[in-house]
């Protein structure tokens, strides 16, 4: 039998990766909560005509990327392409998203189907945040910070803030009837896609990878023409805040993300160092959504993070994991239950510990622990055991008298001063 293979743009990742996916994280985590964002989790599963709804049946996430199937129950399911839609769900069906001032955040996988690349997946990862419930300018400038931060600490390199505004659904309408307008007169000029989207959903045309077709777009009428005062003045605003913040932006009129649900501002972060799939942040205003999907009226602004572009983008010290503080090598009926006994403890201590459990020769456990790079290493025969006590000593194999303790396993305070002198621990045991 052939043996098995993950399924195309799906990627198994293994420990020695995986602790740079912890440090980013760690540190993203820790931001979020610095900043006050509570966490949410949501089914990966929902069912399909959330997903309709929610982001629109134009879109190429509904129409081309979606796995969708139908449960033993003939239920149509769809494994989440994104977690906008799945968090105001939670929050109309658990009546809590009129609760004032809520900024939420959630991670996790994502799946669409997608020809994969560097960058591009079919289970890729997110880290969204949402705030529910805010309307204010001042919320906007907020999303976009927080987004910016996290980047910056995380060290990435050469990012671009692109922003654009959507305006609200009158103005987006009467910029439609103008834009179908011009639509009927250039058909023929456009890709078969774009053709096929002007009954559909003829706002998606504007976002359209085609390079001709973007090209005659040129002459387009233009959005941002159809803006009310109100709209405009709002943007001005914006704007204006990023400046006083000194936020480098650059306004970019054909950015309109790729989802239906957006309402004025819509930002995504880029950077240089990607190459073609270069956005690694995407968000905006979606004021509309909630209501959309039967809650009460909501404002609300969000964005993601596509977590496998960050990895890409963060530097190589995030691949560093906290060195082992002690190995303990022990050999012999009573000195293996002793290192157990001490291993618990340690680990009590907020030590990084490992216990040496596979019985080898001592040699053989030195050579693990030097192979692991451990700081220190604590050695337990029967003969120590039977004194109830261990050797304690830094790893490097020239080993002189005063690194070398032995040490009473009930004596914390000596053994917290050979850390302290040795390891530069400062702990209290
Ligand atoms: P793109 O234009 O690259 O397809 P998008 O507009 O479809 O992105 P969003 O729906 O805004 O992406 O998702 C936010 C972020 O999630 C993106 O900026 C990207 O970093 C990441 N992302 C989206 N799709 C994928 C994917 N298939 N694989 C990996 N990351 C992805
Ligand atoms: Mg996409």
């Amino acid at each position: 039998m052939d043996n098995f293979k993950n399924l195309r743009g799906t990627v198994d990742l293994l420990p020695d990766q995986l602790i740079k996916w912890q440090n980013v994280e760690k540190l993203i985590l820790e931001q979020l909560f610095r900043a006050s964002v509570k966490e949410i989790r949501t089914p990966i599963l929902e069912m399909t005509e959330l997903f309709m709804r929610g982001i629109g049946e134009g879109t190429d996430v509904v129409s081309k990327e979606m796995y969708t199937f139908l449960d033993r129950g003939e239920r149509s399911c769809t494994l989440r392409p994104e977690g906008t839609a799945s968090v105001a769900r939670a929050l109309i069906q658990n009546g809590i998203s009129t609760k004032p001032s809520q900024k939420l955040w959630y991670m996790g996988p994502m799946f669409r189907y997608e020809r994969p690349q560097a960058g591009r997946q079919r289970q890729f990862h997110q880290l969204g945040v949402e705030f529910i419930g805010y309307e204010s300018v001042r919320s906007d400038i907020e999303i976009i910070t927080l987004a910016w931060d996290i980047l910056d600490k995380l060290g990435i390199k050469e990012l671009n803030l692109e922003i654009n505004t959507l305006g609200d659904d009158i103005d987006r309408s009467n910029f439609q009837k103008a834009f179908l307008k011009w639509l009927e007169v250039n058909k023929n000029s456009l890709d078969l896609d774009s053709q096929k989207r002007i009954d559909k959903n003829p706002l998606r045309i504007l976002d359209t990878k085609n390079v001709q077709t973007k090209q005659i777009l040129e002459d387009a009428p233009k959005l941002f023409d159809f803006l009310s005062k109100k709209s405009l003045e709002r943007y001005i605003n914006i704007k204006e805040k990023l400046k006083l913040l000194k936020i480098p932006f650059i306004e970019n009129s054909s950015l309109v993300r790729g989802l239906d649900y957006y309402t004025h501002t819509a930002f995504e972060i880029t950077s240089g160092l990607l190459g073609s799939q270069a956005t690694v942040c995407g968000g905006g205003r979606y004021d509309n959504l909630i209501s959309q999907m039967g809650g009460t009226e909501t404002p609300a602004i969000g964005f993601a993070i596509g977590l496998e572009r960050l990895i890409l983008l963060s530097g190589k010290d995030l691949e560093k994991s906290r060195d082992t503080d002690i190995y303990i090598v022990n050999k012999g009926f009573n000195a293996e239950t002793l290192a157990m006994d001490l291993s618990r403890k340690l680990r009590n201590f907020d030590l990084k510990t490992e216990l040496d459990v596979s019985g080898a020769s001592f040699s053989k456990q030195f050579k693990k622990a030097n192979k692991i790079k451990s700081k220190s290493i604590i050695v337990i025969g029967d003969d120590e055991a039977s004194k109830r006590e261990f050797v304690i000593r830094l790893f490097n194999n020239e080993i002189s008298e005063d690194q070398q303790e032995t040490i009473s396993i009930e004596d914390n305070i000596k053994l917290e001063k050979w850390l302290k002198s040795n390891l530069l621990l400062d702990l209290k045991l």
